[in-house]
């Protein structure tokens, strides 16, 4: 049997490895899994978006389930709603930050988190077998528009954080909403905590003329330029679906992932004894220095949002997140919400008196180095056997891949999972210890390679 799901959702070139007969036929799949039900479905600024959504809207229809169309939309805002109306499941035409010629489809169970793996194995199963319900002619489904979706999203993001003692800092802040759906949400959401908003790519455009909707820093050249030449206090950025924000500083410098992240965990953790962070193995020490500070206990997940959203959701922590700066904040929802951590980052500039650059520069430093490894592709997986024998009695985590902790750094070695290479991330107290032990995983991948 094929795949049809990857690490997030499915993703593919549009009318290439992403056609409207597969969205069709997913949308069989879903509504003959979840069915007879409501299914809410939302999309963003992405060409093809109005076209999957249809397709996928069809074939819900067919299968007798009835949709609830929240137009374009954060995927977390359709992931928010998904609960709350009591829907059977959600789906989200999205390919996240992929380049303008990706789409893709996340589905979402009845709890709003995108569906586990044993839920995508299932709709495989429908989906390639083509075992699809086919209701009578008086049971078809039946559509209507949900337009409050966005104003019911910020009212919540709202009601976690200190409206009032923001409102009272008058911040000023510019978003860049990537031509995207993050621009619907997130300034208005920041003109109703009070800051003067400067909006960048505002104009929702599925050829995403602004930047590539990757948030990483070499796309954030316009966003670090207006904010110094603005003197705003941060600059928020967002991916194509707005589950994830990367923060420019007042000097124009972007914030590492976990940097923002562990900013975040520094205020939330601390609130109650015992806290519990759930977060990859992929996550570094800044982190785990910040868990420890805060006397919360750390819980390591396999790398992917979705397995921290059902980690979360399974053992009741208090926070997640990821080294790319998705934050989950359970007391909201348990998974990566953009517009939500944005919200609590300027909570924090407002209630610490300090500006962003002074918050990082007070968190410990730690330099990193990342290395791909090209592997023969048909020695991919037993690769993985070879290191667990050649690291047998180490302080190791073989949740995923295999991570080697030592008091200097840790190197993490990991399969990647669409291409075939080895990833190796290393990181330590310098750049040269760093460097050093991301040699030593390169060194220990090619000897499995030779043993395999
Ligand atoms: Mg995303």
């Amino acid at each position: 049997m094929g795949r049809l799901f990857g690490t997030n959702g499915i993703r593919g070139l549009i009318n290439q490895s992403l056609t409207v007969d597969m969205a069709l036929n997913l949308g069989k799949a879903v509504g003959t899994i979840s069915g007879p039900g409501l299914v809410a479905t939302a999309r963003d600024s992405r060409m093809g978006g109005e076209m999957f959504t249809r397709a996928v809207t069809s074939a819900l229809l067919a299968t007798g389930c009835s949709v609830v169309d929240v137009g374009m939309a954060p995927t977390p805002t359709l992931q928010f709603v998904v609960p709350k109306l009591g829907c059977a499941a959600g789906v989200v035409v999205t390919a996240s930050h992929n380049p303008p010629e990706f789409n893709g489809i996340k589905v979402v169970g009845p709890d709003g988190i995108e569906v586990s793996r044993e839920t995508e194995l299932r709709i495989e199963d429908v989906y390639f077998g083509r075992r699809f319900t086919n209701v009578g002619w008086d049971r078809i489904g039946t559509v209507r528009t949900y337009d409050s979706a966005i104003d019911q999203f910020i009212d919540a993001v709202k009601s976690h954080v200190g409206v009032e003692a923001i409102q009272k800092r008058k911040l000023t802040v510019v978003v860049d909403g990537a031509n995207s759906v993050g621009s619907l949400v997130t300034p208005r959401l920041m003109r109703e905590l009070g800051c003067k908003v400067i909006s960048l790519n505002a104009q929702l455009d599925g050829a995403f003329p602004g930047r590539n909707p990757e948030p990483l820093p070499e796309n954030l050249e316009s966003l670090r330029r207006a904010v110094v030449a603005i003197g705003a206090d941060v600059g928020i950025a967002h991916d194509g679906d707005a589950d994830r924000a990367t923060f420019v500083d007042e000097k124009g410098q972007v914030l590492w992932g976990d940097q923002s992240f562990a900013l975040i965990a520094a205020r939330v953790l601390p609130k109650k004894r015992g806290s519990t962070l759930v977060t990859p193995v992929s996550s570094g020490r800044l982190i785990e220095d910040v868990a420890r500070e805060a006397g919360a206990r750390i819980v390591w997940t396999e790398v992917g949002s979705v397995v921290v959203s059902h980690k979360l959701k399974e053992i009741g922590g208090e926070l997640g997140g990821e080294e790319n700066g998705g934050v989950f904040y359970p007391p909201h929802q348990p998974v990566r919400d953009g517009a939500m951590t944005a919200a609590q980052t300027v909570e924090m500039l407002a209630l610490e008196g300090k500006t962003l650059s002074e918050l990082v520069s007070q968190l410990p430093h730690y330099a990193s180095t990342k290395t791909k490894v090209p592997v023969p592709p048909e020695k991919r997986n037993q690769i993985l056997d070879a290191l667990l024998r050649l690291t047998e009695g180490q302080n190791r985590v073989t949740l995923d891949g295999v991570k080697l902790l030592y008091d200097e750094g840790w190197v993490l070695m990991r399969p990647s999972g669409t291409e075939p290479l080895w990833r190796c991330f290393a990181e330590g107290r310098s750049q040269d210890t760093a460097d050093k032990l991301s040699q030593m995983g390169v060194k220990l991948i090619l000897e499995a390679v030779d043993k395999v």
